[in-house]
């Protein structure tokens, strides 16, 4: 079919741009950034999921530091009162012999109860110190996902700079074909999943690399300086 020369360096163009833009958008899909968001997410929610349980058994080490702690200070406060009946006994030796049961006896317990809250604050400490170190992972993740949303961002927006630059000096080539050739590319190019336009090499097309036998060639030749490949119908230059 009849076309200019210089119409025919504008389709490879676009067809180079064509090809360039659809890399282009490849590499946005597939920048490293969406996928290691998507790993830290999942690692930050099982560390999450730690942290959890780390409260949780904060919260239950704490209450029974509560118990313990009232228990001992309601003894403490018997304790006083014992004494002050015991002091008060004077020579009622029964009330005081009871009374000193009994203190020997609350003694006995606060000891127990001072155990306890030793155990239960070394327990304590040791959460607080795993309780720390999760939460200062999260924020460590929290900082990472941040620097890797923005590095993408930075990334993604040079892409498609790039794309937006490619399309208009596409869309200006395309405005300097005749009407019949440009829409004959975009048919062509819509058919053909991106790749529009090949080059005649010898009896070979240049995209489908199909060998075109003899009459067919001579049929093709006799179209230059553009035809149709017979096998992938795309559209052939013939120089
Ligand atoms: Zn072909």
């Amino acid at each position: 079919m009849h076309a200019e020369y210089e119409d025919l360096d504008s389709l490879l163009e676009i067809q180079r741009i064509d090809l360039m833009v659809m890399q282009l958008k490849k590499q946005r899909i597939e920048l490293p950034q969406r996928i290691q968001v998507m790993r830290l997410l999942k690692k930050r929610e099982e560390i999450q999921a730690k942290l959890e349980q780390v409260v949780e058994l904060n919260k239950k080490a704490d209450h029974e530091m509560t118990l313990v702690e009232d228990e001992d200070r309601l003894l403490a406060e018997k304790q006083l009162r014992a004494q002050e009946f015991i002091d008060a006994s004077g020579s009622d030796y029964r009330s005081v012999e009871s009374h000193s049961k009994e203190m020997a006896g609350m003694v006995k317990r606060r000891e127990t109860l001072a155990q306890k809250m030793v155990s239960i604050g070394e327990q304590l400490a040791k959460i607080k110190g795993v309780r720390d170190q999760l939460e200062g992972a999260v924020q460590v993740s929290i900082a990472e996902e941040a620097r890797l949303r923005s590095e993408f961002e930075s990334h993604d927006t040079a892409l498609a700079d790039q794309v937006k630059s490619l399309n208009a000096k596409r869309a200006e080539l395309m405005a300097g074909l005749p009407k019949n050739l440009a829409e004959l590319y975009e048919k062509t190019a819509a058919r053909s999943g991106g790749v529009a336009v090949g080059k005649l090499q010898e009896s070979t097309c240049g995209v489908c690399r199909s060998v075109i036998d003899g009459g067919r060639l001579i049929e093709l030749r006799a179209s230059a300086p553009l035809g149709t490949c017979p096998n992938c119908k795309r559209l052939l230059v013939i120089e």
